[in-house]
C-alpha cells in the first residue's frame, strides 16, 4: 500500500463513541494512529453512555446517534460505564440485540517475550453468542425472598453461531473448534446449543470438533490455553471465558473485540471503562487499537491493518509498555497512553 492509493480511496463514514472513564483517551490515541496511518475512513463522533443518560436520555443513546449507526453500520466504541446491580440497562447489551450483532469474536494471543505471558505460544479466538442466553435483561423479582432470570437459548440463535465459528475457522485455517456448555444440568436449554453445535461440525470433516463441559473447560483453557483454537460458547460463559483467556495473554488491556451482525458491525476493547485509572493518562490503548484493526479487515482496508499491526509489534518489541504490563524480564511498563501511541505512530 501507498499512501496514494489509501488517498485514492474515498473514506468510509464510520460511527465513533469516545465512551466514559479511560474511553476518550485510549479513542483519541487510536484514531490518532488510523489517521497517521492515512486509513480512508471518516469518522462521525456520536454520544452514548453515562453523560446521555445524566441528560435525560434514559436509554443512554439518543436518537440522532441511532440514526448515525443505521447511516453507517460500522461502529468504533470505547469502553461505557453500566452501572452494577441498578440503573439502567446496559448499553452493550441493547446495541448488540438492536443491531443484531450476534456473533462476538474475541482474539486473545501471547505476544511473548515482549509482553510477559506463562502461556507464550496461545493462540486461541473466542467466539461468543451475543443475543441470547441470561443478557434478555428479563428478570423478575417473583417475591421479595425470590429472584428469577430468563435463560433463551433459540435453534436459529444457536445455529447461526456455530456456523460462523466453523466458518471462521475455515477462513483463519485453524484446526479445531471447541464447544463449551453446561448440558449436563441445563439439558434443555445448553442441550440445543450442543446439538447444534454437533449438526455443524458434521458438516465440516476437515476441522476437529469437542465438546467440554463448561467448568472442566474453563479449568482446562486456563491451565493449557495453548492446546485450544476456536472455542465457541453460549452468551454468559463466553463473556466471562474470554476475560479469563484475553488475561492470560498477559492483560484485558491488550485484547480487541468485534460484533458482526448480518447488516452492521461494531468494534471495540474487550475491557471495560477503568474508571480506577480514569484521568491518569495511562491506560493501555491497545485493545482498542487491536479491535479497530478488526474493523480495517472488515472494511476490506488489510493492507492498513497490517502496517498498523506492524508497527505497534515494533513498539512492543523496542519495550515501549503501559503500566498494566510486565516484560519477560519482569520490568512493568511506564509508557503514558500519549507516548505509547506516539511511539506506533513514528514506527508506521
Ligand atoms: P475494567 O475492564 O474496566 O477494569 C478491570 C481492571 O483492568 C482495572 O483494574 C483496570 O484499571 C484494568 N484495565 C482495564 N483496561 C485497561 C487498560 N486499557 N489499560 C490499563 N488497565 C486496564 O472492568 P470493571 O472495572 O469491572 O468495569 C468498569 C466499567 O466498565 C463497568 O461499568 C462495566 O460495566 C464497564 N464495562 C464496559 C464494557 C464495554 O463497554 N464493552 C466491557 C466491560 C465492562
Amino acid at each position: 500500500m501507498t499512501a496514494s492509493s489509501a488517498q485514492a480511496t474515498k473514506p468510509v463514514p464510520i460511527a465513533v463513541a469516545y465512551g466514559d472513564g479511560i474511553g476518550p483517551s485510549i479513542m483519541e490515541a487510536t484514531l490518532r494512529i488510523l489517521e497517521a496511518a492515512k486509513v480512508p475512513i471518516a469518522p462521525e463522533r456520536i454520544e452514548i453512555g453515562e453523560k446521555v443518560y445524566l441528560s435525560g436520555v434514559t436509554s443512554g443513546m439518543s436518537p440522532d446517534a441511532w440514526e448515525v449507526l443505521r447511516r453507517t453500520r460500522v461502529f468504533l466504541k470505547a469502553p461505557i460505564t453500566t452501572p452494577q446491580g441498578g440503573g439502567y440497562k446496559s448499553l452493550n447489551v441493547t446495541t448488540r440485540k438492536t443491531l443484531g450483532l450476534y456473533a462476538n469474536v474475541r482474539p486473545c494471543r501471547s505476544f511473548h517475550p515482549f509482553v510477559q505471558s506463562r502461556h507464550p505460544g496461545m493462540d486461541v479466538t473466542i467466539i461468543r453468542e451475543n443475543e441470547e442466553d441470561t443478557y434478555g435483561g428479563i428478570e423478575h423479582q417473583q417475591t421479595p425472598e425470590v429472584t428469577q432470570c430468563l435463560k433463551l437459548i433459540s435453534r436459529p440463535g444457536s445455529e447461526r453461531i456455530v456456523r460462523y465459528a466453523f466458518d471462521y475457522a475455515e477462513r483463519a485455517g485453524r484446526r479445531r473448534v471447541t464447544c463449551m456448555v453446561k448440558d449436563n444440568i441445563m439439558k434443555i436449554t445448553d442441550g440445543l446449543f450442543r446439538k447444534c453445535f454437533e449438526e455443524e461440525a458434521a458438516r465440516h470433516p476437515n476441522i476437529e470438533a469437542d465438546v467440554m463441559i463448561i467448568d472442566i473447560g474453563t479449568a482446562r483453557i486456563a491451565d493449557m490455553p495453548g492446546t485450544f483454537d476456536v472455542v465457541v460458547l453460549p452468551n454468559l460463559y463466553g463473556d466471562i471465558v474470554s476475560d479469563v483467556v484475553a488475561q492470560l495473554t498477559g492483560s484485558v488491556g491488550i485484547a480487541g473485540s468485534a460484533n458482526i451482525g448480518d447488516d452492521f458491525a461494531m468494534f471495540e476493547a474487550i475491557h471495560g471503562s477503568a474508571p480506577d485509572i480514569a484521568g491518569k493518562g495511562i491506560a493501555n490503548p491497545s485493545a482498542l487499537i487491536q479491535g479497530s484493526l478488526q474493523m480495517l479487515v472488515h472494511l476490506g482496508f488489510a493492507d492498513h491493518a497490517n502496517l498498523i499491526q506492524n508497527a505497534w509489534l515494533r513498539t512492543l518489541e523496542d519495550g515501549i509498555i503501559t503500566g498494566d504490563l510486565v516484560d519477560s524480564r519482569g520490568r512493568r511498563g511506564d509508557a503514558t497512553t500519549d507516548l505509547f501511541a506516539n511511539s506506533v505512530i513514528q514506527r508506521l
